[in-house]
């Protein structure tokens, strides 16, 4: 077993921050030294931001966004095109394609992607109020910008078929971005060219 060389409190701060993306044990305990020279009033407006994640965020009852309130900021915005839907595989895409400043329509969150392996099928995926939505929005065209790796295409072709029938475009965001890229972090020039040069599924 490795030796402790820092008293328990801070080594329960470096193993909990230890766990968070790209940072190892020792970034760890260089980030908990730094939070310990803190004053405490500061350490505890951290403490409450932390609780308040789970407690003050909620996910907008219309696109499945993260949100302050009942509805996202760009649900609630009456300059956003209701007549055009984004569709992505989590709200992490979101603020990726905002930033690339090419989309001005509505999102919807569908919570996943087809993957049969991992037991991800289309009842896990938030469809029923999307087929809502298309319905009582007036939605005239939607955009597939499920990422272009072999399960993201497999949940665009099946959203393809799904709304074949309805008086909607279907189209599907350009490859702007590598192929097999996670969209979640793509960078927003990428995102702009794939949302722009998006083509119509026959
Ligand atoms: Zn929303």
């Amino acid at each position: 077993m490795a030796k402790n060389y820092f008293p328990q409190a801070i080594q329960n701060l470096a193993e909990s921050l230890a766990r968070l993306p790209g940072i190892g044990p020792r970034s760890a305990e260089r980030l908990t030294m730094a939070m310990f020279n803190w004053k405490s009033t500061d350490l505890q407006i951290l403490a409450e931001q932390l609780c308040q994640l789970h407690e003050k965020v909620v996910v907008c009852e219309n696109c499945g966004n993260l949100a302050d309130t009942e509805l996202c900021f760009i649900c609630s915005d009456p300059r956003r095109d209701r007549a055009l839907l984004c569709i992505v595989e989590t709200f992490l895409q979101i603020p990726v394609i905002e930033k690339s400043s090419s989309f001005k329509g509505l999102y919807h969150v569908l919570g996943g992607r087809l993957a049969p392996l991992d037991g991800m099928g289309p009842e896990n995926l938030n469809l029923q109020s999307l087929k809502k939505r298309i319905n009582e929005d007036k939605v005239q065209e939607i955009i597939l910008a499920t990422s272009p790796d072999m399960e993201g295409q497999a949940t665009a072709h099946f959203l393809a078929d799904l709304f074949k029938d309805d008086d909607v475009t279907i189209s599907r965001i350009a490859l702007g971005i590598p192929v097999g890229a996670d969209l979640s972090f793509a960078d927003s020039a990428s995102m702009a060219m794939a949302i722009n040069q998006r083509r119509e599924i026959d």
